[in-house]
């Protein structure tokens, strides 16, 4: 099959030209090729060729009209160019064609040159292992050995040699098999899942960085519930991420039960992901119910309940940030925030007096449309009816924060006196009346008693010092 048209790109012909002139061999490969065939956009180029990818960099770095920088990773035998054209920053790395063999402790294979085949060899998948030769005779010319035009016809994922060897020597790729299957919406072929099955304690190897690192890549994924589907039926789920788990189940005594509360997350999860491409945002929908576990309780009148879940689980966001190697800055506070408050604005909808839709306002902030999303996203009953209810109340409180917001602009809202002026006015040193005396303040906004106003909070001031026996200086 030639494929000549579809990497009509004058780089490509540049590269195989600089290639014939060192007499090597030289091809697009991997996951390029694969994206092409199936029309996703890419920019990362791997290029593999018979020969010194350090040395096919340098010289088409020579060659380039724009004279480029090659960045060359020595140890790993590799070397970077990145590139501007037809509107794009493309990024082309340039490696000899190798071949790799494992031990069973790491996943660090021992690696020497090879040819074509052998390169292809030590590749994930069938449909990553193709390879489209550039030297001006052979142009175009698709090598595939496994057939993974085929697979991407028939849209499977499998990988080109004995999946138990493939998995065990580097268990990495039972997680990238998983994306790919996210990502393209392609089935895994039976007998590869069954190796991941059998193969799964083996990620215990990987870093977890490259685990969450995968993690994030299914979570950006149109449809992330069903990667979280196939982690958890192949094994590596309960392993990477146990506190997931443990929300499956359904507990029934009678005629009281709850809901799945695993089944529920991914719904939400799937329903963030239609209205926003934010990744903390997908966290949080995967964390909102974490703590329901721990916090399941069941009473003969009432049932089931979770009280408390949104405190508690705000507070394991930590921990599984941190186990996660996930960056425990703003992003951290934002999903603990999100997990926190996630029940407060349907909360508000049998008291949607305007105080509590300050506070509401108040506390998410910036962060309100997408608490506002989770909110509406957490409504996942199957009683269409019920539904219906939940999110047309929902559209209420809506309306009311917009009014209120517009009235009272309390979103960015600070007390308007500031703990240095109170400690000035009142000759305090820091301490805790300072605190009292601000909140005091902030509590009389957001209940609506006095105007977000700095004249009325100074007045309002003066009469709380004033009750704590307080005086003004001069
Ligand atoms: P994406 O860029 O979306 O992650 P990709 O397939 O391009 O997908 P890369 O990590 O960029 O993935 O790797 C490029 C190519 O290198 C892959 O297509 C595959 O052929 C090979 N490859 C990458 N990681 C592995 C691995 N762990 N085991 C075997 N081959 C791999
Ligand atoms: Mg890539």
């Amino acid at each position: 099959m030639n494929l000549k048209a579809h990497i009509d790109n004058d780089i490509f012909h540049l590269i195989g030209n600089v290639a014939d002139t060192m007499n090597i061999d030289a091809y697009v490969v991997g996951g390029y090729v694969r994206d092409i065939i199936l029309k996703r956009p890419s920019t990362d180029i791997d290029i593999v060729c018979i020969g010194s990818g350090i040395e096919l960099a340098k010289q088409v770095a020579q060659t380039l009209p724009q004279k480029k920088k090659v960045s060359i990773f020595k140890s790993f035998g590799t070397a970077m160019i990145h590139y501007y054209s037809l509107g794009k920053d493309w990024q082309i790395e340039f490696v000899g064609a190798r071949k790799e063999s494992y031990r069973r402790d790491s996943r660090k294979p021992i690696v020497e040159n090879g040819t074509l085949q052998d390169d292809q060899n030590r590749r994930d998948f069938t449909i990553n292992a193709m390879a489209i030769s550039i030297n001006e005779q052979t142009f175009g010319e698709l090598l595939d050995p496994f057939d993974g035009i085929y697979d991407i016809n028939r849209q499977i994922i499998r990988t080109p040699l004995d999946p138990d060897i493939t998995f065990s020597d580097d268990p990495l790729r039972m997680l990238r098999c998983i994306r790919f299957a996210t990502q393209l919406n392609f089935s895994i072929l039976p007998e590869t899942f069954e190796a991941i099955k059998r193969n799964c304690e083996r990620i215990k190897i990987i870093s977890q960085e490259r685990i969450t690192e995968e993690l994030n890549k299914m979570l950006m994924s149109r449809h992330p519930s069903l990667s979280f589907q196939l982690l958890d039926r192949s094994g590596l789920l309960k392993i990477i991420f146990p506190e997931f788990v443990a929300l499956k189940g359904v507990e029934s005594v009678g005629e009281k039960s709850h809901k799945d509360n695993f089944l529920h997350t991914l719904q939400v999860l799937d329903n963030v992901a239609k209205q926003s491409d934010k990744l903390f945002l997908r966290w949080a929908a995967v964390l909102h119910d974490i703590a329901k576990p721990l916090c399941k309780h069941y009473d003969e009148k009432t049932g089931y309940s979770f009280h408390g879940h949104e405190v508690k689980g705000s507070y394991m966001v930590e921990k599984i940030f941190r186990r996660m190697h996930l960056p425990l800055n703003e992003n951290m506070k934002y999903v603990q925030k999100l997990v926190f408050l996630h029940l407060r604005p349907i909360a508000l909808v049998e008291q949607v007096t305007d105080s509590a839709v300050r506070r509401c306002l108040f506390e998410a902030g910036d962060d309100i449309e997408d608490l506002l999303i989770l909110c509406q996203s957490d409504i996942t009953s199957k009683n269409i009816l019920k539904k219906q209810r939940y999110l047309s109340n929902l559209r209420l409180v809506q309306k009311k924060m917009k009014e209120i917001e517009e009235k009272d602009r309390i979103r960015n809202f600070k007390v308007p006196v500031s703990g240095e002026e109170i400690m000035e006015m009142y000759n305090l040193t820091p301490c805790k009346t300072v605190g009292i005396l601000k909140d005091a303040i902030k509590d009389a906004i957001l209940d609506g008693n006095i105007a977000n106003d700095r004249e009325e909070a100074l007045k309002f001031l003066d009469s709380e010092a004033k009750k704590l026996g307080l005086k003004k200086k001069e």
